[in-house]
């Protein structure tokens, strides 16, 4: 390698440090090492695979139950450094072949999904499920076949009228991550719930994050996959949230006997606590914005308001927070002050 082909090499490995020494290809360094080469010559060579090898992310999957594993994403904002994979995905074995609940936010996660999965149980793949309409849980589709690929009509719909937008966005946010990723539609409107291989996927038709969200019970091992209707030490994001109807799929959720819960972002465990935390950290949102605009306060300062010591565990605050202020302040403005022009604030 010439010195002009290192200098290129290094500034395209400063741009993945992230993923390059992150918890996966670290080890491979690692193990060339201990090899014995010459500290340069495994400067040089280490470069020069990061600058012309493919960018990976590294997936690994977690068993959580019983032929069950998820794939769990970095609590990150998107960026140039994870590639977009901010997400869980997950995958279940069952007797007629594998089901899919979500395929991430690029071709090349929905790729190395695959992979995973044909390494992990190597059986076909028979369903693939979409949570919700949001980049990071469909633009993996391209990966798999069409025809499995199901969801509720509304979220058909939603990606059908957004999936485009999304993609230039994740394009400028993520580069070369993104190379080849195309919209790929659901082909499957689910109307009910389905019988796959001796497991009961039941499919709750809920909306709040969005404006339809789907989550799903494996009723036979007891798993909820809740999508992005609950977060865990992630800050939830609205972009497309309705407030009052993300609280009654909380609890509509909440009373659904399961032993795990999957959330869209953040470690699946038993126990309740995605869903407390994710409706404490709304509730505490709406009424910090209410009474912030209430006492005449615009939207910079209520970007300001500290977070409460009780959430110090989630990550991306207090940024998320403020994307949130951003996102929500208008409506809620309107709604409290009907008579106030709409210029005001
Ligand atoms: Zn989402």
């Amino acid at each position: 390698m010439d010195r002009r082909n290192f200098i290129k090499g290094t500034a395209a490995l400063g741009g993945t440090l992230g993923s390059v020494f992150g918890s996966g290809s670290g080890a491979g360094l690692g193990a060339r090492l201990v090899g014995g080469l010459a500290p340069g010559a495994l400067w040089l060579e280490a470069v020069s695979e990061a600058a012309a090898g493919p960018l990976e992310y590294n997936l690994k999957a977690d068993l959580i139950a019983p032929g069950t594993y998820v794939v769990i994403g970095p609590t990150e904002y998107f960026s140039h450094e994870n590639g977009g994979n901010i997400v869980n995905t997950a995958f279940v074995d069952t007797d007629d072949g594998v089901v899919v609940i979500d395929t991430g936010p690029s071709l090349r996660y929905g790729n190395e999904l695959r992979r995973l999965i044909k390494k992990t149980i190597n059986k076909d793949i028979v369903r693939v499920y979409i949570t919700h309409h949001h980049p990071d849980h469909f633009l993996g589709n391209q990966a798999f076949d069409q025809d499995h690929i199901a969801s509720l009509p509304k979220v058909i719909s939603n990606i059908k009228a957004e999936g485009e937008a999304f993609v230039e966005n994740m394009y400028r946010l993520e580069g070369d991550w993104m190379r080849g990723t195309q919209v790929v539609l659901p082909k499957v409107a689910l109307k009910s719930s389905e019988i796959i291989g001796g497991h009961a996927f039941e499919v709750l038709p809920l909306g709040g994050h969005t404006s339809a969200d789907m989550a799903i019970l494996d009723a036979k091992t007891g798993v909820l996959f809740a999508g992005d209707l609950a977060f865990l030490d992630r800050a939830p994001t609205t972009p497309h949230a309705d407030l009052a109807r993300w609280h009654k799929s909380l609890g509509a959720l909440e009373k659904i006997k399961h032993d795990v819960l999957v959330p869209g972002h953040g470690p699946a465990e038993g126990g309740g606590r995605a869903i407390a935390q994710t409706r404490d950290y709304l509730k505490w949102l709406e009424t910090m914005m209410r009474s912030s605009i209430d006492q005449g306060l615009n939207m910079t300062d209520i970007m300001a308001t500290p977070i409460p010591e009780r959430f110090s565990s989630i990550s991306v605050l207090p940024g998320e927070m403020q994307r949130s202020v951003a996102h929500l302040y208008r409506a809620m403005e309107e709604d409290l002050l009907p008579l106030v022009s709409k210029g005001g604030g």
